[in-house]
């Protein structure tokens, strides 16, 4: 039995799923971090709910092994990937060794390349070709996905090509600060090792640079933040503002979240 939680709000979602006992939930990974935190205000703890599996599209997020590993612990179950894209169908999910999400080849034929030259690369722009879909043919269509192929074999027996991390972000979304060329999901993936609710990147002018500024709803207000600095800097090689906001200041989001704001 699959519930529809389309209309309703996360409270009415959530009762729904404790009342139903619902097994499996299919969201975006922000959504199930939201939900999280609805539960708790509550007073549910959602490990104790009989989810065993949760199940994203639409965002990087459950290829972020900092972002999974907050989801499994916070649900209780285990966390997978999947991929997908409306005009060119279901292509790609995660199997039991969650080691990235594999391309179902059977029904799509997966080629990376640099996106600047066209030439096949192992890390750049995934491009696909459906062969099942008869109402909606796409020969080498160019995602705008950035991906990272895998042809090894995976520890599940599957031959299957993989992409490593899921999706990596999307090409028109990478960002470039001082010279250096960052995605917002390297960024999330720091962010979310610390006991960060919510945050937001900011991108603004500074002369003729585009400068970085992240904004956190963290534990520990300016400590907290300045961890998640020093973080960003030792993992990323640059240096940003990270700055401390009030619980529950920043947007949240129900679909693909926008955590990029350009002022
Ligand atoms: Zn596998």
């Amino acid at each position: 039995l699959a519930i529809p939680g389309g209309g309703q709000d996360s409270p009415t979602r959530l009762t729904t799923m404790e009342t139903l006992g619902a097994t499996v939930l299919v969201c975006t990974p922000s959504y199930a971090l939201h939900l999280l935190q609805v539960a708790r205000e509550r007073g549910v703890d959602p490990a104790r709910l009989p989810v065993r599996v949760t199940l994203h599209a639409g965002e990087p997020g459950a290829g972020i092994p900092s972002v999974r590993a907050r989801i499994e612990a916070g649900w209780g179950a285990r966390a997978f990937d999947h991929g997908g894209m409306t005009e060119m169908g279901a292509y790609g999910y995660e199997c039991e060794a969650q080691a990235g999400l594999h391309v179902n080849e059977s029904e799509f034929v997966a080629e990376v390349i640099d996106p600047a030259t066209g030439a096949p690369a192992s890390e750049g722009e995934l491009v696909l070709t459906n062969l099942g879909r008869l109402g909606s043919p796409l020969v080498r269509y160019r995602t705008g996905d950035r991906v990272r192929l895998a042809r090894s074999p995976c520890g599940c027996g599957r031959t299957f090509a993989r992409l490593e991390g899921g999706i990596l972000g999307r090409l028109d979304d990478m960002l470039i600060v001082r010279g250096v060329n960052l995605f917002p999901s390297a960024i999330e993936a720091i962010v979310r090792r610390f006991p960060v609710e919510e945050f937001q990147i900011e991108i603004f002018r500074a002369g003729e640079l585009d400068e970085v500024r992240v904004l956190v709803e963290v534990d520990g207000g300016a400590d907290g933040a300045r961890h998640v600095q020093d973080a960003l800097r030792a993992g990323l090689g640059i240096r940003m503002e990270v700055a401390p906001v009030g619980p529950g200041s920043l947007p949240r989001f129900e679909l693909k979240a926008r955590r990029v704001v350009r002022r």
